[in-house]
């Protein structure tokens, strides 16, 4: 049957109405998003970001760093159900961190657990590096000593502030302060090394729900310990 030249004329309407409608919406939406209020506010708030981490790095320079990798040298650490290693993991991060601060012009001197030279340190700040447990949680923490002196213990209360600013932008992990254990508070080192030094115990991250950034995605983690040493020296002015 042959069709009517009539209703040939108004699909041709439909179909050209319908290209109009969608023509519009993905104008607006390209518009909204190439120029709005929220594209703006987050390439400002990217460009603030790198401007910060530019100036913490910068920060490091001339800076003396004893950065204590945990349980290397001495025992295992946590040790998971498929054979994975806490004290491997703290080694390879402990490296690289490291290198990292050096490439920054910081000098630093690198720990084992119950290093013998823990009593004879002489660093502007003091780092050691542990992992959390296999369970599958997900989270970072810090601790220092109740014993250091009153200004350590104001410029460890800085470094932590940076830490729970800077390592956790870094790698997207959360701060867990409810899991803060007494034994980091009581960390044996605290002891060893002379209390005027800032000291403080990381916890990166859990070895089983936080695995995947601790193997795989070693320079956010990094990143964030550089970022937050850089934040205490450049904020400690
Ligand atoms: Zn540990």
């Amino acid at each position: 049957m042959e069709n009517p030249a009539g209703d040939r004329g108004s699909d041709a309407l439909l179909v050209a109405g319908m290209f109009l409608a969608l023509f519009l919406i993905v104008s607006a939406v390209l518009l909204y998003s190439a120029g709005g209020q929220p594209a703006a506010q987050g390439t400002a708030a990217w460009a603030q970001a790198s401007a910060n981490a530019r100036r913490f790095e910068s920060a490091l320079a001339g800076h003396s760093i004893a950065l204590l990798s945990g349980h290397h040298g001495y025992d295992s650490g946590a040790v998971c159900p498929d054979g994975l290693r806490e004290v491997d993991v703290n080694w390879q991060i402990a490296r690289r961190v490291n290198q990292a601060l050096q490439e920054h012009g910081a000098s630093v001197q690198l720990l084992q657990e119950h290093d013998q030279r823990l009593d004879q340190i002489q660093a502007d700040l003091f780092l050691s590096l542990h992992s959390d447990s296999c369970i599958e949680r997900s989270g970072f923490k810090a601790a220092r000593w109740h014993g250091s002196y009153d200004q350590a213990k104001r410029e460890e209360d800085l470094f932590l502030a940076c830490l729970q600013e800077q390592y956790s932008a870094a790698t997207g992990l959360s701060w867990s302060a409810n899991t803060i254990s007494r034994d980091m508070k009581r960390y044996y080192a605290f002891r060893y090394i002379n209390a005027k030094i800032p000291a403080v115990i990381l916890e990166m991250g859990f070895l089983g729900g936080d695995r995947s950034l601790l193997l795989h995605q070693q320079s956010r983690v990094v990143q964030g310990i550089i970022q937050s040493i850089g934040c205490f020296f450049a904020r400690k002015g």
